[in-house]
């Protein structure tokens, strides 16, 4: 039932469509045009003057049988750079850029698939329940579509979401996150004339980060410094140094215990190196912010279960897979919608050998179709 050639054609429109986060708008409006013959109900909410990009998240509702709760399927428009003028080629039966962009199957497969479904249910008149389509904003900057959406005007209590790489995989658990920002407050001198004056906060921040666990720190947390900045000049003892840092973990209480362990640790070290001067130097300063919470849907839940009967139609195995990273999803969740991650069969996503298999793409629709059908059907 699913239209290869069609399902290509879309996907090669869409990732000719530039849309870096925060440039969403004409990918945001070549997607209205085309829903435009579905009879739906569609809407871009206010997510874009909080993102400060030029478009909003579209919500789109499709009509079905009244009587079943509605469900929702999400993928977002934005793409990383670089991710502009994409010329996509395809190439036994693989998609892939030029070579010096994106290909943008994060996540235009996902939007293609999504558009294919929708084709196959009004051509062959397929019972399905209502349809919510949301398709997010600035996922790739901090899932900020999703953490500015207005959920009031969603009625789903579950769906899925298409965000990931393997079509014979769901994904239930990813991991709740913090941010932290690491400062370390020195004092400025003259690096020649008056060294003695200064206190070195490069120097001192080394000491702290180097008493920092990094990487996999147990199966289910990990930590990341990936950013540093600080200093003005070499002739300068620097006054300033801030690291830029985050753990993740799949669990609520370690990522806490975690986070704490490493500022107090960072605290104290910093601390040590304090003299006895009026001003209080050096001196740590720790920023931590919560970046999202964790995505926990259990083995045995609805969203589960449907999605391996409906593989099991389709004679396939569904594997019930954990992800490092945290998506829309897990903010959805955080706001009620119970929301699992499906893959559509990209690669190496977030750069220029990103790529996907038409094949893949043409399982995963197969695959959102039968789950559509089993719900339609009263599988619930
Ligand atoms: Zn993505």
């Amino acid at each position: 039932m699913i239209n290869k050639d069609r399902l290509a054609r879309l996907f090669i429109d869409l990732v000719r469509i530039d849309s870096v986060s925060r440039e969403e708008g004409r990918l945001c409006r070549h997607l209205q045009g085309l829903l435009g013959p579905f009879g739906c109900r569609q809407e871009v909410d206010s997510a874009g003057s909080a993102t400060g990009g030029d478009c909003g998240n579209l919500i789109v509702k499709i009509p079905g049988v009244d009587s079943l709760p509605p469900i929702l399927f999400s993928a977002h428009m934005d793409t990383v750079e670089p991710g502009r003028s994409v010329e996509p080629r395809l190439s036994n039966g693989i998609f892939s850029s030029t070579g010096d962009t994106i290909l943008g199957a994060d996540d235009k497969s996902a939007i293609a698939i999504l558009l294919e479904v929708l084709y196959v249910l009004k051509e062959n008149e397929i019972p399905h329940p209502p349809l919510e389509l949301l398709f997010t904003v600035c996922e790739e900057v901090g899932l900020l579509g999703a953490k500015n959406l207005d959920y009031t005007k969603l009625e789903s209590k579950m769906g899925y979401a298409l965000d990931t790489r393997n079509p014979d995989a769901i994904v239930t658990r990813a991991p709740a996150a913090n941010k932290l920002n690491f400062i370390v407050l020195g004092r400025e001198a003259h690096a020649g004339s008056s060294p003695e004056k200064g206190i070195n906060a490069i120097s001192v921040a080394s000491k702290a980060v180097a008493r920092l666990p990094v990487g996999r720190l147990d199966e289910m947390t990990t930590c990341n410094l990936g950013l540093i900045h600080g200093g003005t000049a070499t002739n300068v003892v620097p006054n300033r140094v801030l690291i830029e840092g985050e753990v993740r973990s799949h669990d609520p209480e370690q990522l806490e215990e975690v986070t704490r362990r490493l500022a107090d640790t960072f605290t104290e070290t910093v601390d040590a190196y304090r003299g006895l001067e009026e001003d209080d130097l050096p001196r740590a300063e720790i920023d931590i912010q919560h970046d999202f919470d964790r995505l926990f849907i259990p083995d045995d839940h609805l969203l589960v279960k449907s999605a391996r009967s409906a593989a099991r139609n389709l004679g396939r195995d569904l594997q019930v897979t954990r992800s490092g990273g945290g998506s829309d999803a897990n903010i959805f969740t955080a706001h009620g919608i119970q929301v699992a991650v499906l893959g559509t069969g990209m690669e190496n996503v977030h750069s220029v050998r990103e790529t996907v298999s038409l094949a893949d793409m043409v399982k995963a629709s197969e695959l959102v179709l039968e789950i559509i059908r089993h719900w339609g059907k009263g599988g619930l």
